[in-house]
C-alpha cells in the first residue's frame, strides 16, 4: 500500500511555510509544479519548479480563474496507476502522474469576514483548487493530498520514514481531511450566499463549521469534544479575545455564550449591565448608574448560586468591578472593553479566564439556530424577537406605572434567556428571584419566590425582595393557580404574552388581588 511520490502539484494562496516545504520535496528528488504566485516564490527561494502552464500548454487566463483546469493536471491526478487502459490513455496523451498535490484554497471565508463587497466575495470562490483536491482525493489509493498548512510536517515525516512513499493509511486520513475542507468550503459559499441575497429561510441549507479548538472533554469528561466556528462576524464567545486564565471548557463556552447573548440584551447607552450564568441560567442580572453597582446588585440576587458563575457585562471592565468579581470564585468573565486598571486587579487570578469581545451582539439580528436530536437536525431563526412599550396591551383594571413598565419590559428581556418554564422577579433594574427549567410553571414562580426569601434571610433584609416587585412568564399561564403564586410572592405587576384559553380566569384572578398586567403577545420559550 505504499506510493511512491514523484511529482508534486503546489498550489497555495497562503504562501506560509510553502519554500520549506518546496525545499524539503526538492531535496527528496521530487519534481515540483506550480501555479503562477506559488511558482514566483519558490523560485524567488531558488528552487526549481515547472509551471502548470507548461504542462497544460494554455496560459493562466481570466484573472486566475482557469489555471489548473485540464486532461494535463486531472488526468494527473485521476489516473489509476495499475489500470491498463489509465495507462495506456496516460501514454496516448502524454500525461504525466501527479502523485503530491498540496493546494490551499483563495481565502473565501477571511474575505467574507472582512466585509468585502459581493464581486470581491465572488472572485474569491476558487474552483479549480477544490477540483483538484477532489480529484486527488478520490484517487487516494495512489495520491496524497493536502490542503492545509498544518500537515506540511506530517507529509515531508511520512515521506521520509517511507522512503519517499506514502502509507495507503496516510492518504486515507488526508482525503478524509481533504474532502472535509471542500464540504465546508461550499457550505460557506452557499451560507454567505443565503445572506448576501436575503435567503434567510432554513431550507436547503448546509451546515459546516471550521474547526477552532480541540476541548480537553465535553460536557463530562468521558466526552470528546471540539469547538468549531461558523465564520460569522456577529461579536460573541467565538470572535473573543481571552486575555487572560485557563482554557476555555465546553461548558464555558456554551455558558459564556448564555451571558453574552443576555447582556447584549443591554444597550451601554441605557445602562451599564452585568448578567451572572451558571448552567445557561442567569442567577442574576441588573442594571445600575456603575458596571460595579449593576454587578453588586446582579451578585445580590442569588449569591449562593454566582459562586463559580460566568460573569458578562455590556460595558468596559473598569477597576471597581473586577475588584467586587474578584471577591469570589468567578470562571469566565466577558466584556467589551477593559481597562488597564482591571486588568492589573485580574492578573492575580491566574485561573480566571477574561474574554474581550469586539462589542455587543445585535439580539435584534436575523440568524440561526440549531439544536440535534437523533437522526437529525432542528433548524430555526434564532429568537430575535423584541418589545417596546407600544407593544405591551394593560390588560387588567389597574395599569402599571413608569417605573413597573421598566422593570417589566427589563424581566421580559431576561425571561427570554431563562429556560422554560420561566419566572422572573424584577425590582429596581435587577432580577431579585428567577426560577427556571421547571415543567410546571407554578414551581418555577415558587422556586423563584423561595430563592428570594433566603437572599432575603442573608442580607439581614425585612422582607424578601419580591414584595412589590414586577414579574414575567416567558409563556402565558394556562390556568391562574401560577399568577397566584407570583401574587403570593408579592408581586405587584406582571407581563406575560396571553392567549390562554382562560385568560379571563387568569385577568380576573390578577383584577381580585390587585395587580396590573400587560400582554405581549409574544412567547419565549427556551429550551
Ligand atoms: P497562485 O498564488 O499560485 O497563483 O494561486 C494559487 C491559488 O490558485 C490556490 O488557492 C489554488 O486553489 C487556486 N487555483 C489553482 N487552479 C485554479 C483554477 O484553475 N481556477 C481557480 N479559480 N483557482 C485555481
Amino acid at each position: 500500500n505504499l506510493a511512491p511520490v514523484r511529482r508534486a502539484l503546489i498550489s497555495v494562496s497562503d504562501k506560509t511555510g510553502l519554500t520549506d516545504l518546496g525545499r524539503a520535496l526538492s531535496d527528496m528528488g521530487i519534481e515540483i509544479l506550480s501555479t503562477g504566485g506559488s511558482a514566483a516564490a519558490l523560485r524567488a527561494a531558488g528552487l526549481t519548479v515547472t509551471d502548470v502552464a507548461e504542462v497544460t500548454g494554455f496560459p493562466e487566463m481570466m484573472d486566475g480563474r482557469v489555471k489548473t483546469l485540464h486532461p494535463m493536471v486531472h488526468g494527473g491526478l485521476l489516473a489509476l496507476r495499475d489500470n491498463a487502459m489509465h495507462l495506456a490513455a496516460m501514454e496516448e496523451h502524454g500525461i504525466a502522474p501527479i502523485d503530491l498535490l498540496v493546494v490551499n484554497l483563495y481565502p473565501f471565508e477571511e474575505t467574507v469576514a472582512k466585509g468585502a463587497d459581493y464581486d470581491t466575495c465572488i472572485e474569491n470562490i476558487d474552483i479549480g483548487g477544490p477540483a483538484m483536491i477532489r480529484a486527488a482525493a478520490k484517487n487516494h489509493a495512489f495520491v496524497t493530498t493536502v490542503v492545509d498548512v498544518e500537515d506540511y510536517a506530517a507529509v515531508l515525516a511520512e515521506l521520509s520514514a517511507n522512503n519517499g512513499h506514502t502509507t495507503l493509511a496516510f492518504r486515507q486520513k488526508l482525503a478524509q481531511i481533504a474532502y472535509a475542507r471542500t464540504g465546508a468550503y461550499d457550505a460557506a459559499v452557499s451560507t454567505w450566499m443565503a445572506a448576501a441575497i436575503g435567503e434567510e429561510t432554513p431550507r436547503r441549507r448546509v451546515f459546516a463549521g471550521t474547526f477552532a479548538q480541540a476541548l480537553r472533554y465535553g460536557e463530562n469528561a468521558h466526552q470528546k469534544a471540539a469547538f468549531y466556528t461558523d465564520g460569522s462576524d456577529r461579536p460573541g464567545v467565538a470572535l473573543a479575545r481571552q486575555l487572560q486564565g485557563k482554557e476555555l471548557s465546553y461548558n464555558n463556552i456554551n455558558d459564556t455564550d448564555a451571558a453574552f447573548e443576555l447582556v447584549s440584551e443591554f444597550l451601554p447607552s441605557d445602562s451599564a449591565a452585568c448578567a451572572i450564568i451558571k448552567h445557561a441560567n442567569p442567577c442574576g442580572v441588573a442594571t445600575g448608574t456603575t458596571l460595579a453597582e449593576a454587578y453588586q446588585k446582579a451578585f445580590d440576587c442569588d449569591r449562593t448560586s454566582a459562586f463559580g458563575g460566568i460573569v458578562a457585562l455590556n460595558s468596559t471592565l473598569d477597576k471597581a468591578t473586577a475588584q467586587r468579581i474578584a471577591e469570589i470564585f468567578t470562571e469566565v468573565v466577558i466584556a467589551p472593553g477593559v481597562d488597564d486598571d482591571a486588568r492589573d486587579v485580574f492578573a492575580a487570578k491566574k485561573n480566571l479566564r477574561l474574554l474581550l469581545t469586539p462589542g455587543l451582539a445585535n439580539t435584534a439580528a436575523p440568524g440561526l439556530a440549531y439544536r440535534q436530536v437523533s437522526g437529525g437536525m432542528l433548524v430555526q431563526d434564532r429568537d430575535n424577537g423584541h418589545l417596546g412599550m407600544d407593544d405591551l396591551k394593560v390588560v387588567t383594571k389597574k395599569a402599571p406605572t413608569d417605573a413597573q413598565m421598566r422593570d417589566l419590559l427589563f424581566a421580559w428581556k431576561v425571561a427570554k434567556h431563562v429556560k422554560s418554564n420561566a419566572i422572573v422577579y424584577v425590582k429596581d433594574g435587577a432580577t431579585v428571584g428567577v426560577g427556571a427549567g421547571q415543567m410546571s410553571r407554578v414551581d418555577s414562580a415558587m422556586i423563584a419566590a423561595k430563592k428570594a426569601e433566603r437572599m432575603a434571610d442573608a442580607l439581614g433584609l425585612p422582607q424578601p425582595l419580591t414584595i412589590g416587585s414586577a414579574v414575567a412568564s416567558d409563556a402565558f399561564f394556562p390556568f391562574a393557580d401560577g399568577l397566584m403564586e407570583a401574587a403570593a410572592a408579592g408581586a405587584s405587576c406582571v407581563i406575560q404574552p396571553g392567549g390562554s384559553m382562560r385568560d379571563d380566569e387568569v385577568i380576573a384572578a390578577a383584577d381580585a388581588a390587585g395587580l396590573a398586567m400587560v400582554f405581549t403577545g409574544m412567547r419565549h420559550f427556551r429550551h
